[in-house]
C-alpha cells in the first residue's frame, strides 16, 4: 500500500496528523540513533525486529506537526519567535532588526537550523544572519551545531557552561563569549530576553530563558512536553533541584514552553501534568520504602549483598512505579518504558538526599 493510500484510508485529522508524524519518525531514526553513538547498518524495512518488546501506543497528544523533507518543522511561537525541531530535539530564533538570535543548536537538526531561519527570514523580508546564540546549557546534545555558525556570532550563556565547556574543549560547542552569574537582561534589535540562573536542575548551569514580550519560557531537559522523563529522570545531576524546576518555571508568566524536546511545545497544563507525575512517583517511592519487606532478599542471597539489595531495590522501584504507570499511559507519551528508570533515580534521591528511610544503629 503506498503512503497516498494508506493516508486515504486514515479518517479524522487527528489519525491522519499521527501517521504523518509516525512517517517522519520513522525517516529520522537514523538521525536519532546517531544522536545516540549509533551505526545504522539496517533500512527500517529490513530490520529483524523478532523479541523485541511491545510498549503502550504513544497518545497522539504527544506528537508534534510533521517534519519536511529536510527533516525540520519550523513554526511561529509569537510573533517573532520561531522553534524548530526534528521531532526529537527544539530549538528556537527570534528574528530581530539586527539579526537573527538562536537558542541552542542541537547537532541533529544541525544544518537545518539555518534551512529553517532562511525560510522564516525570506517569508517575512528580514535578515537571516545568525548574530547570537543563547546556551541553554552545556550539553553536547543542545549544543553541538553551534560551531556550524563561526566564529564572528557572539555566543552567551551562564558563567558554568563556559567553565564545563573548557572542560569538555569540544570544537563543535565554542565557550560563550558573554557571560552572567545570576540574571541578565539582553536587548537585541529592539528585543528583550530574560536569562536566569535559579539554582542548580538538569544541569549545574541550566537556565531559564524568558521571553516576557513573547509570552514564552525556554527551560530544556526538564518537562519533554507530552512525554514522561528520558531514562532515570533525564538523567537529571541534581534530583532535588529537577524536582522543584517545574514549579519555578510555573512562576514566571508564559504561555508557551520550549522544552528542547520532542515534537511540539509545551503548555502551562503540561507542565502541571509533569509535576504531577513527578510528585506521584515520590509519593511511590517513600510508600515503597515504608511497605516493602527487605526480609526475603536478604534471606535468599545471603553474603551477596549486591544481590539482595538489588532485587530488593527492584521490588521498591516496580511497587513505586506500577500505578503511576496505569495512572499516566495514555496521558504521557512512554509511561511503560521509562517509568521505572525514573522512579529508581527519585527513590536514590528521597534515601540519600532526604534521609528517609535511614536507620540510626541502636
Ligand atoms: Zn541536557
Amino acid at each position: 500500500m503506498s503512503v497516498l493510500d494508506s493516508l486515504g484510508s486514515l479518517g479524522s485529522p487527528t489519525d491522519r496528523r499521527s501517521f504523518l508524524a509516525r512517517s517522519a519518525k520513522a525517516a529520522a531514526v537514523p538521525a536519532l540513533a546517531a544522536a545516540l553513538g549509533g551505526s545504522v547498518l539496517a533500512q527500517p524495512a529490513s530490520a529483524d525486529t523478532t523479541g523485541l518488546p511491545d510498549y503502550a501506543p504513544i497518545p497522539p497528544s504527544a506528537l508534534g506537526p510533521a517534519v519536511n523533507a529536510q527533516g525540520y518543522y519550523v513554526g511561529r511561537v509569537e510573533r517573532n519567535l520561531y522553534w524548530v525541531t526534528d521531532g526529537t530535539y527544539q530549538a528556537a530564533f527570534l528574528t530581530t532588526s539586527d539579526g537573527v538570535v538562536l537558542f541552542d543548536a542541537p547537532p541533529t537538526i544541525g544544518h537545518n537550523l539555518q534551512r529553517a531561519i532562511d525560510e522564516v527570514a525570506s517569508a517575512n523580508g528580514v535578515s537571516n544572519q545568525v548574530t547570537h546564540i543563547v546556551y541553554s546549557h552545556h550539553h553536547a546534545d543542545h549544543l553541538g551545531g553551534s560551531f556550524l555558525f563561526g566564529n564572528d556570532v557572539e555566543r552567551i550563556g551562564h558563567v558554568e557552561t563556559r567553565a564545563l565547556l573548557l572542560r569538555d574543549n569540544d570544537p563543535s560547542r565554542p565557550v560563550p563569549d558573554t557571560t552572567f552569574t545570576d540574571r541578565k537582561t539582553l536587548h537585541i534589535g529592539g528585543e528583550r530576553i530574560e536569562l536566569a540562573h535559579l539554582g542548580t536542575n538538569h544541569t549545574p548551569d541550566n537556565i531559564y530563558i524568558h521571553f516576557p514580550d513573547h509570552g514564552t519560557l525556554m527551560l530544556v531537559d526538564i518537562n519533554l512536553p507530552g512525554w514522561v522523563p528520558f531514562d532515570s529522570f533525564n538523567l537529571n545531576e541534581d534530583v532535588p533541584g529537577s524536582i522543584a524546576a517545574p514549579a519555578t518555571a510555573l512562576s514566571y508568566p508564559w504561555t508557551h514552553h520550549i522544552g528542547g524536546h520532542m515534537g511540539r511545545l509545551g503548555t502551562r497544563e503540561d507542565m502541571a501534568i509533569y509535576q504531577q507525575y513527578v510528585a506521584d512517583l515520590l509519593v511511590g517511592v517513600k510508600a515503597a520504602l515504608a511497605n516493602v519487606d527487605p526480609t526475603p532478599y536478604f534471606a535468599k542471597y545471603g553474603d551477596n549483598e549486591w544481590a539482595a539489595v538489588k532485587e530488593y531495590q527492584a521490588a521498591q522501584t516496580k511497587y513505586a512505579a506500577d500505578p503511576v504507570i496505569k495512572k499516566y499511559t495514555g496521558v504521557l507519551a512512554a509511561a511503560d518504558v521509562y517509568t521505572e528508570s525514573t522512579a529508581f533515580v527519585l527513590l536514590e534521591s528521597v534515601r540519600l538526599d532526604l534521609g528517609i528511610g535511614s536507620q540510626v544503629h541502636a
